[in-house]
This record gives C-alpha cells, structure tokens and sequence, in this order.
C-alpha cells in the first residue's frame, strides 16, 4: 500500500513544504526538543552530575523539560544515570545523571540492548 512520496519530509524540520500549520508546530517543537536536550548538557558540563532538578536549575529550565529529555540522551548515548540517588523536592529519590555514554549497568536495561 504504501505508495512513493512526492514530498518527502525535510530531515532537518521533518516537515513538508506541503504541510498544514500543524506540522510546522510539530516540526518546531522537535527543534525545541533538540535545544533543550543541548541545554541539558550544558548544564552538566558545568554540574558534572545531578537529578533533572538540580539539571533544571543549572539550565534555568522546568523541571518537566528536563526529565522529559533525559531518556532521550540516555538512548543517544549522551548522558546516563550514575547509579546513585538523591532525594530531591518531591522527597522521592530521583537518579543522579551524568554526561557519558551509559554502559546500561545501573539503569535497568542491561543485557536488554547493550553494545555487543
Ligand atoms: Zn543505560
């Protein structure tokens, strides 16, 4: 079924010239995605490890920005949690992450998708 596509997504905006308004705002908040992940790191660069709260504060960001990133640089090989906790504002223990590409020991994926 599937057919060719004449207009093939930008893979920079992921979105198509052709595009209603909304794609354009999807394609905007992917750039935006992009950005705070590159704030995230930033601000580890300069912390050298935190929670996403301590990140957040670091980058001057919301919290939710930032937790919300973290899993992606964990899967791009960016950033990983240490293995270690702190016990942050919701008085739940919230991993400590680090730059560095994770080694998946202390993050629960393990033997799941390790680097052969
Ligand atoms: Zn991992």
């Amino acid at each position: 079924m599937a057919a060719i596509d004449p207009d093939p997504p930008d893979p920079h905006t992921h979105a198509r010239s052709s595009d209603p308004h909304t794609s354009h705002a999807a394609a905007a908040r992917l750039q935006r995605a992009v950005v705070h992940r590159l704030m995230i790191m930033d601000a580890l660069k300069v912390i050298g490890s935190g929670t996403f709260e301590e990140i957040a504060e670091a980058a001057g960001m919301r919290d939710s920005q930032v937790w919300r990133r973290l899993p992606d640089l964990h899967d791009l090989g960016v950033a990983m949690p240490t293995g270690k906790e702190r016990i942050g504002k919701s008085r739940r223990a919230q991993r400590i992450w680090t730059l560095g590409r994770c080694p998946h020991l202390h993050c629960g994926r393990g033997d799941k998708d390790a680097d052969a």
